[in-house]
């Protein structure tokens, strides 16, 4: 049995579309895993509740297209579809169908499932954050599993990887969260059925957009600071649970966005595994 490499990112098959045996023919072939970290978390009206999942799978699936061309194999491993509660009123947490679990629920469920990567025979998994609140787990996880075990657990956030050139491919020049312009688009690339782009309306914070302090933004953005509570009136007025515009996305934005964060992916890999 020998891995079968897809260039097309279509057909990159998602974990559970394999067969056992293709699995161990990946292990033999010393392929690496990438575990995306989604959530199943309203996106406002006009975006499904497993957005993240889907785009995580979705970059995971072009990355590995991408490797494929260069004869690297990757798998795309079993996505995680829920992740721990919003920051507080970033994303309300009280709108209907967002299921949360627990950041200790979070870690015992990744490090199982990478546990059991590992048994199979895999050596080296990436963890891409697709969910900004699932990062304080999945660093605890890949942490402790590279120390207890012979595989290397390393993890991935494109929200900084992939900065230079992300922002320059967007219609807006404002900053774009939670159900924003970048996710519309991945979605309307991914799964435009999916999307009620007439649903679609633009919300902006009260945040500072040139922070007075140095290194005031976000961890998972790459900022120095964890905010946690916002208090003053910073989301006054958020209605549907999003921040950004939406109403700006289109498909090619999408694909283009998509390019950008895949090309990063793919690249880290490479280094990675360079003889
Ligand atoms: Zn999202």
């Amino acid at each position: 049995m020998t891995l079968k490499l897809e260039t097309d990112p279509r057909r990159v098959p998602l974990f559970e579309e394999r067969t056992s045996p293709d699995i161990a023919a990946a292990v033999a072939a010393n392929a690496p895993v990438i575990v995306p970290l989604g959530a199943t978390e309203q996106h406002g009206a006009h975006l499904p509740l497993g957005t993240d999942t889907y785009q995580g799978l979705d970059m995971s699936r072009r990355a590995a297209a991408l490797l494929a061309k260069e004869g690297i194999p990757l798998v795309v491993g079993p996505a995680i579809p829920f992740g721990p509660p919003p920051f507080l009123s970033e994303s309300p947490r009280a709108m209907a169908g967002t299921i949360n679990v627990s950041n200790d629920t979070l870690r015992a469920l990744l490090h199982d499932v990478c546990e059991s990567l590992v048994v199979h025979g895999f050596r080296r998994i990436y963890l891409l954050l697709a969910n900004v609140e699932s990062e304080y787990a999945m660093h605890i996880v890949a942490k402790e599993l590279t120390e207890k075990t012979k595989a290397n657990i390393v993890t991935l956030n494109w929200l900084v990887g992939a900065r230079p050139g992300y922002k320059a491919l967007l219609k807006s020049d404002k900053p774009q969260g939670h159900g924003g312009e970048g996710e519309t688009a991945r979605m309307l690339a991914t799964a435009p059925h999916l999307v009620r782009m007439e649903e679609a309306r633009p919300y902006h914070p009260k945040l500072p957009v040139d922070p007075p302090v140095h290194g005031d933004a976000l961890p998972y953005l790459g900022g120095a600071i964890g905010r946690y509570r916002y208090d003053r009136d910073e989301f006054d007025g958020m209605v549907d649970g999003i921040t950004g515009d939406p109403q700006l996305a289109t498909a090619e934005t999408g694909e283009k966005s998509y390019g950008l964060i895949a090309t990063w992916i793919a690249s880290v890999i490479r280094y990675d595994l360079r003889p």
